[in-house]
């Protein structure tokens, strides 16, 4: 997406959170600033979604704000807004005419009037939750167009729910720090049992190697690495209740 196209959304959003003139400075460099970086060569593709590059940066934006950091949090912000947006237009590598095409459409002021932009920020703000599932879904739901108009209300509308989501309250919802600090004793007495029984593997594995010494090398793959590998995997690695629920702490700085 072009710069007149980044511009105008950030400065809608900027009026709808009321930021004041140096803050709005600030969103309006930072959501421009991905594409210096590509100047000066810097090879990650704009136009295929950057779920990992946009989410840790939301994350940065939402620790910051949390910190009340706010230049730090609209640095972060407009980068992830610059990645998301540009994912709504296709890739020049494989649609290159289109592509071209799109990007100077999406520039034409007329092509969403400020009306409909502000329109557009408003249902955003309205359907956002503060929460990095939110994100994530809102994420995975991006898909470009070749429909220059939906382009710019989709890239309007993502960009003040995700904005508003970083902005979202401070406070966690019920609960979730007591869930945290239980799943959390839970998931460290799972690492306690995890280690206790790669220990035991171990110690079967050595008293294996002294019986059959000429298979020492495979015995020792097998108990001391593969065979933790796995119960790790098994009693830590797939606590994903415990996992998803500290990403819900981190976002509420409790963790
Ligand atoms: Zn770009």
């Amino acid at each position: 997406m072009r710069r007149r196209a980044h511009t105008r959304i950030a400065a809608e959003l900027s009026r709808k959170m009321r930021l004041s003139k140096e803050h709005e400075k600030i969103l309006l460099d930072a959501i421009l600033e991905p594409d210096r970086w590509r100047s000066r060569n810097f090879r990650v593709s704009h136009h295929y979604l950057q779920y990992d590059i946009i989410l840790s940066h939301l994350k940065m934006a939402r620790k910051a704000y949390l910190e009340n950091n706010m230049p730090s949090c609209l640095y972060h912000l407009g980068i992830a807004l610059h990645f998301l947006q540009d994912a709504l237009i296709p890739s020049p590598r494989e649609f290159r005419q289109a592509h071209d095409r799109i990007e100077a459409r999406t520039e034409d002021p007329n092509l969403l009037h400020e009306a409909g932009l502000r329109e557009a920020i408003d249902v955003g703000f309205k359907t956002s939750f503060p929460s990095p599932k939110f994100i994530e879904r809102a994420l995975l739901k991006v898909k470009w167009t070749y429909d220059e108009q939906h382009i710019i209300w989709k890239a309007a509308v993502l960009s003040a729910s995700i904005a508003a989501a970083v902005f979202g309250s401070r406070n966690p919802p019920d609960g979730l720090e007591e869930e945290y600090r239980e799943l959390k004793k839970r998931h460290n007495r799972r690492i306690l049992a995890a280690s206790l029984t790669s220990l035991l593997s171990a110690a079967g594995g050595s008293f294996l190697i002294l019986q059959f010494s000429e298979f020492s090398i495979l015995l020792f793959l097998l108990f001391f690495l593969f065979m933790p590998l796995v119960i790790f995997h098994k009693f830590v690695g797939s606590d994903f209740e415990f996992y998803d629920i500290e990403e819900e702490a981190e976002w509420y700085g409790i963790a």
